[in-house]
């Protein structure tokens, strides 16, 4: 009765006293000391898990009536400041970090009486897609490939987002996606990512990357569980100026399969020869399900897309050489002591940070070195307006924009990529949205011929969630996917 539970089926269970908040945590937390292979949680907060459990069956046991996240077990990426439970970023550098506030979107999902697990691996700072370069060692995805026992990776960053909720770990999570985390993971593990517009979720109180493209968001196993979490999370918050007035919208309640007359956008730019058969096979079929089912699919055309990816290369990283200055031995976490002010800082920021959060600081301080500024991040930031101009134009004649997740499936751990920029491809299709600050959402298609999950995306205008959950909700009806990874782990 507890397996691969969904935020709905969970609440119907307590509603109905079927089972209770203990009961489901305490199988829930089981589970996840059972998968420690799978190396998905940094910290497990059992004992505040525990505590909520009770409290929600207490509200239960007084005929109170829940709301749909009260007794659920989520668990949150490393990246969400929790009151009292350590909170590293998968970075060494916060290895000791017990925040004494909590972040807005996380709050939010506790005052509906959510319970947290714990706090879920990731790349270090959110930088990367394939979880490796976290301080605790890489998350092994679930899911196998048919052809070999190797190890895959989850993708990321927030890949023990998207692991844990694949393995049932926990029964939806929350990632932070700068440039495609959220989706690509979701796409490696066959869930359920949303990429909501920027704005619509608070960013306080969540470890900064990127800030004009870091945005939180749900990876869960349904369109519908994704629309309740998305709900719960939004809001104007008065400690983020960049979160958005828009009043906050019923996303679940107002959920509606239907496209009829909708027009659906395929961007020729998406198209390539390199595009593996069988995303193409799925991605098609997802055209033809869409036409099927009364939608318009019309070719557009995003120019820019090529520019994408060289753009956030830049952007990101300056922002991160920012951000991440403020990592000093003096007023959060890791100091390593040295013979003056300056050794220490150089100590403590070198044994610290990892070798991918070094490179983005690097990077990130050349672009915007005097001589550089100019010739590199002025010209990004023109390129990322030019890049919002294309989408502009393609929302004045289609509701929504249709591609690919990722260009591959989950690929083994020990593939070393000696190439950072190779990596780097893998956000190829995810990246404009954030540039953009449109919302985007990735949902399972099928399997790949080796047994991989392979997901699509569709991309709608800033604000419009509830056609990209309605969309993406009668794409998922027509799939029926369903597929969980078998559980070797145990
Ligand atoms: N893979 C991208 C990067 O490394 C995106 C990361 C993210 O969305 N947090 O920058």
């Amino acid at each position: 009765m507890l397996e691969n539970l969904t935020i709905e089926q969970t609440s119907k269970l307590l509603n109905s006293k079927k089972a209770s908040a203990l009961e489901i945590t305490s199988h829930y937390l089981k589970k996840v000391s059972d998968a420690n292979k799978l190396n998905c949680f940094i910290t497990v907060s059992e004992d505040h898990a525990i505590k909520a459990a009770i409290q929600t069956d207490n509200r239960i046991s007084k005929n109170k009536k829940i709301g749909l996240l009260d007794g659920v077990p989520l668990a949150y990426k490393d990246l969400f400041c929790t009151n009292e439970i350590l909170t590293t970023a998968s970075s060494k550098i916060l290895s000791n970090f017990i925040p004494t506030y909590e972040s807005t979107v996380t709050s939010n999902c506790q005052k509906e009486g959510a319970i947290v697990l714990g706090k879920l691996n990731c790349d270090e700072f959110a930088m990367g897609s394939t979880n490796k370069t976290s301080f605790y060692g890489p998350v092994i995805n679930p899911w196998k490939s048919n052809e070999s026992d190797e190890d895959l990776v989850p993708g990321g960053s927030s890949g023990g987002s998207a692991a844990s909720v694949a393995a049932d770990l926990c029964i939806a999570s929350l990632g932070t996606d700068t440039g495609g985390s959220i989706r690509q993971p979701a796409s490696f593990t066959g869930l359920v990512g949303l990429k909501p517009s920027y704005g619509r979720v608070s960013r306080w109180g969540v470890v900064a990357f990127a800030s004009s493209l870091d945005q939180a968001g749900p990876i869960c196993k349904t369109v519908e569980d994704a629309s309740i979490l998305l709900e719960a999370i939004s809001g104007h918050d008065k400690k983020d100026s960049t979160s958005s007035i828009e009043p906050n919208e019923h996303f679940y309640k107002n959920l509606n399969s239907s496209v009829k007359d909708l027009k659906i956008g395929i961007p020729k730019e998406y198209l390539s020869d390199d595009l593996p058969e069988e995303i193409q096979g799925y991605w098609n079929e997802g055209k033809k399900i869409l036409s099927e089912n009364g939608a318009e699919i019309v070719e557009i055309s995003l120019p820019s897309t090529k520019t994408a990816l060289p753009a956030y290369y830049i952007i990101a990283p300056a922002e991160a050489s920012s951000n991440l200055s403020r990592y000093d031995g003096v007023r959060y976490g890791l100091r390593v002591k040295g013979e003056n002010l300056t050794e220490m800082y150089e100590l403590t920021r070198s044994e610290g940070f990892g070798d991918e959060v070094k490179r983005r600081i690097m990077m990130g301080t050349y672009v915007l070195s005097s001589g550089y500024y100019d010739a590199y991040y002025i010209k990004a930031q023109k390129v990322r307006s030019i890049i919002k101009s294309d989408f502009d134009l393609a929302f004045k004649s289609v509701d929504a924009i249709f591609t690919p997740t990722t260009p591959n499936t989950a690929f083994p751990i020990s593939k070393e990529e000696l190439d950072p920029v190779q990596n780097y491809l893998n956000d190829i299709f995810t990246v404009p949205a954030n540039l953009a600050g449109l919302p985007a959402i990735s949902i399972p298609f099928g399997l790949s011929k080796s047994g991989l999950p392979i997901g699509m995306q569709l991309i709608t205008n800033t604000f419009k969630e509830q056609t990209l959950l309605n969309i993406a909700k009668n794409l998922q009806d027509s799939i029926n996917f369903n597929i969980y990874p078998n559980q070797w782990w145990k």
